[in-house]
């Protein structure tokens, strides 16, 4: 097992433009650490640099403590598991697996190359398959033979490249949750790149959103949900996304397109003086007023706006309101968009309603707002103020 250090890497490819750009992580022993961000972003790059298939043009790389910058991939002994699976069609499972064992001549024993194929097998579940073809395995056996091959060699730790990305929705959710399963089993210290946010929350003890090259944050994915350090990790992590809305407190209300919002929450404070600030809402902050519970009353708003249209989702329902923006409001959100790397933002909120709620498009809706919760962020810098 291992821990990995990064230390100021930086990788230029030839045109000079920083694919990586100064990232600093310590990975400790037997963590499982996700590397997120939108196409481009280097996380690819970087995962590439650990492993040893990219060179590093600047910083340190350390594999429990030892300098591996110039180690062959080989002598780093990394176990990188691909979206495709890397199989060999023509070889059973026992074979497959047993793969890395056999390039490593000399080293084992027929009768330990079995051992070890076998318990790796059991582990996975593959007993039974172990004489198929990878044809004849489903994509979720095909990873977990995948797997198997990193598990029997015994590596440091396991390199993750987007390895559900070929799968169907449903089969991802059941191989997320064996992946997580699996890296908690064996407690071997993983780094999996990806750009769903939903395998970066649910498997990661922390996860490292990159953006153009850059470290945005590193954070536990609860820490990220709730304090995003800016206003890309905030627009990039939640679904449905933040909802930005362009505001300027005056006395105790924050004015914005779509109405007056009164003020219960201290932390509006930061806001004062600053001209147009920017609330970051999530959609789960909103309740229909009239479903709200007494209890949350002293943590929230009510206020009025027009609903344009909703959606049912049967276990809740989206509330959209747009607005006019005004030529300022429209230019923030274009350059917005741009920043977080989004075709366009809308003038428009979504809100997550509870099914019950009886608000329809076309309505004045009265609704509830979780103000504890609100961001406030700088439009200019994109700095969470909050
Ligand atoms: P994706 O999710 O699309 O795979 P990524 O976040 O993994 O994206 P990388 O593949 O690491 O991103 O690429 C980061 C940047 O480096 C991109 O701008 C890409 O065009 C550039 N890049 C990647 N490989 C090379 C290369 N061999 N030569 C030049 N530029 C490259």
């Amino acid at each position: 097992m291992a821990s990995i250090t990064l230390d100021h890497l930086v990788k230029k490819y030839d045109d000079g433009f920083p694919a990586v750009n100064d990232v600093s992580i310590d990975i400790a022993d037997g963590e499982f650490i996700i590397l997120v961000g939108p196409s481009g972003c280097g996380k690819s790059t970087l995962l590439r640099m650990i492993v040893g298939l990219e060179d590093i043009t600047s910083g340190n790389l350390l594999i429990n403590g030892r300098r591996v910058n110039e180690a062959a991939p080989r002598d780093r002994n990394l176990a990188m598991v691909f979206q495709n699976y890397a199989l060999y069609p023509h070889l059973t499972v026992f074979e497959n697996i047993a793969f890395p064992l056999r390039l490593a001549k000399g080293k084992l024993t027929e009768a330990e190359i079995r051992e070890r194929v076998t318990t790796a097998a059991a582990t996975l579940e593959l007993s039974e398959h172990l004489d198929r073809k990878p044809a004849n395995l489903s994509g979720g056996q095909r990873q977990r033979v995948a797997m198997g091959r990193a598990i029997v060699r015994q590596a440091d730790a396991f390199l993750f490249d987007e390895p559900l990305s070929n799968l169907d929705a449903k089969l991802r959710g059941q191989m997320r949750s064996e992946i997580s399963q699996m890296q908690r089993r064996l407690g071997v210290t993983s780094v999996y790149v990806t750009h769903d946010q939903t395998e970066a929350m649910t498997l990661g003890d922390r996860v490292a959103v990159l953006k153009k090259g850059v470290l945005q944050q590193i954070a536990s994915p609860r820490e990220l949900y709730e304090q995003p350090v800016n206003l890309f990790v905030a627009g990039f992590i939640g679904s449905p996304s933040m909802n930005f809305l362009p505001a300027t407190l005056e006395g105790n209300v924050f004015r914005t397109p779509v109405g007056d919002i009164p003020v219960v929450s201290e932390r509006a404070e930061v806001a004062r003086g600053r001209g147009v600030v920017l609330l970051g809402v999530r959609p789960e902050f909103f309740e229909d007023a009239a479903l709200y519970e007494p209890a949350k009353l002293p943590h929230g708003t009510v206020f009025e706006a027009d609903l344009t249209h909703t959606e049912w989702l049967g276990s809740e329902q989206y509330g959209y309101i747009n607005f006019e923006p005004t030529p300022q409001v429209r230019e923030l959100l274009q350059s917005l968009a741009r920043d977080m790397d989004a075709e366009e933002l809308r003038p428009q909120i979504v809100a997550t309603l509870d099914a019950d709620s009886k608000l329809r498009g076309g309505q004045r809706a009265r609704l509830w707002l979780d103000t504890r919760r609100v961001h406030i962020f700088d439009p200019g810098t994109g700095e969470n103020l909050t």
